[in-house]
């Protein structure tokens, strides 16, 4: 019998400081202007503010929202400060917010089709209609041999693509003939799964660019051409389409064609630029794709939905799920048995996994297509506007072509004033850039698409440029 009462919130105390904590976020997300994108701390610092033991009597929850505002606010980098110009933005809205909060209150476990029917069958939906606003190839959609799945990161779905990819060439009985192809300017993620995957790095090839920093088809049409002759086999090429360095494009349609003469998957990592295809004038990036065997975008980066949510598709889920699927006893259950249900635990490497498709669905709408359009286009412009700024700058220089919403530039007096420049103004507090290199010089990176962003912070970076450079 129990003697004590659960240590839970009454439920008139979980309204209460929920109504709060809403209020919370809201308030924080109005103030952010005021704060320095990047927090001034030295590290260590904020750990050693924390209070350094589990109380042994449980606080009243009003204080641990207290220590969030005093300890943990003042050491965030504010990803949802319109000046945040770095790496790729990380996008957050409202009703991605509320959706993960409904996500958080429902505490279920969507592994199985038979752990919670809505989870799943929500995910297969929403999914299709990415494929729908997206323009993405029909094979992509749940109602063929093919589908898609919400991934919690771009390098987990293009792992599940190297499992698959590696697994249907021969696998493990093969390994060491097996080879990787992906350009010398794709994500550090490809390396890592291809590492997982249990290649030695001599197996993965990394194919020469051209001078925009794409792909040279050429240069792969050589490398799998030499592979064959030495009797190894090609299994997997993996094409990007905005690489993270400079938002450069490779060809897919000749990428295809030599991945297809070589017998190897094609696997499509567009984790940023992907979002931008809800345009219908940006969807030329995507010329190509139906040669694809896999495709991964992040809706997480520049579809208004918070981390973590990245939309994987496969053109014929057989191969992925013979990677992946293992049936233990206590997993059985009818529906599973009946073949009528996905279950998404064979999808991905995790067996557990969140309800992620309630706050994607809540996004698209919340916003529809017109309002995730507008989002997209917005950006687009200002970073073309920005780009002009730059080129009538005698300082600067543009690195690449601006590519959608991505601007990269360099200092002309070399990689020292570019470092002095990035330093500049980040110190400013109002804004936040990173850096890549290209070509081995020192290059500037400003990544537009910020939940908040408008082409007026983008203006005001411009003049911060001008003053700085
Ligand atoms: C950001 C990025 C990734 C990694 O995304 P995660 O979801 O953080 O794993 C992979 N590929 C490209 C091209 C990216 O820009």
């Amino acid at each position: 019998m129990l003697t004590e009462p659960p240590h839970h919130l009454t439920p008139e105390e979980f309204r209460e400081a929920g109504y709060v904590t809403i209020d919370w976020i809201v308030d924080y997300l109005a103030g952010i202007e005021d704060q320095p994108v990047f927090p001034a701390v030295e590290p260590g610092q904020i750990r050693a503010s924390l209070p350094d033991a589990v109380p042994e009597v449980g606080e009243p929850i009003e204080d641990v929202l207290a220590d969030v505002d005093r300890l943990i606010a003042p050491g965030i980098t504010h990803w949802q400060h319109p000046g945040f110009f770095g790496y790729f933005p990380g996008n957050s809205s409202a009703p991605a917010v509320l959706g993960e909060l409904i996500s958080a209150g429902f505490g279920i476990q969507g592994m199985l089709w038979s752990t919670s029917p809505a989870c799943t069958e929500l995910e297969i939906h929403v999914l299709d209609l990415l494929v729908d606003i997206c323009g993405l190839p029909d094979r992509f959609r749940s109602d063929g041999p093919g589908g898609g799945v919400i991934q919690d990161s771009a390098s987990s779905a293009s792992l599940c693509a190297v499992l698959a990819a590696r697994d249907r060439a021969g696998g493990a009985a093969v390994l060491a003939d097996l080879r990787v192809y992906t350009s010398s300017q794709s994500h550090s993620s490809i390396e890592k799964d291809v590492r997982v995957a249990g290649f030695g790095a001599h197996q993965l090839r990394a194919i020469d660019t051209d001078g925009d920093y794409a792909m040279d088809p050429s240069a792969l049409r050589a490398a799998v051409k030499a592979d064959l002759a030495d009797g190894l086999i090609p299994c997997l090429v993996v094409a990007t389409v905005g690489t993270t360095s400079s938002g450069a494009f490779d060809p897919l349609p000749e990428i295809a064609e030599v991945a297809a003469g070589a017998g190897a998957w094609l696997h499509v990592d567009a984790a940023w630029a992907g979002s931008a295809a809800v345009c219908p004038e940006y969807r030329w990036i995507l010329a190509g794709l139906e040669h694809a065997d896999s495709y991964v975008f992040n809706p997480h980066k520049w579809m208004l939905t918070n981390f973590d949510c990245s939309a994987f598709f496969v053109a014929d889920r057989k191969p992925l799920l013979d990677s992946l699927s293992v049936v233990p006893e206590y997993l059985r259950n009818t529906a599973s048995d009946s073949g009528e249900v996905i279950d998404y635990r064979d999808w991905q490497v995790p067996l557990g996994r969140r309800f992620r498709s309630l706050k994607l669905w809540f996004v698209l709408r919340s916003y529809g297509v017109e309002g995730l359009r507008a989002h997209i286009h917005h950006h687009v412009e200002a970073a073309s506007e920005l780009a002009g700024r730059i080129s009538a700058n005698p300082r600067l220089e543009l690195a690449t072509p601006v590519s959608l919403a991505l601007v990269c530039f360099r200092h002309v007096d070399g990689d020292v004033a570019g470092e002095n420049l990035l330093t500049a103004l980040n110190a400013t507090g109002e804004v936040l850039l990173t850096h890549t290199r290209l070509s081995d010089r020192y290059v500037l990176r400003v990544a537009v698409g910020g939940s908040r962003t408008t082409s007026d912070h983008v203006g005001r970076l411009a003049d911060l440029l001008d003053d700085l450079a």
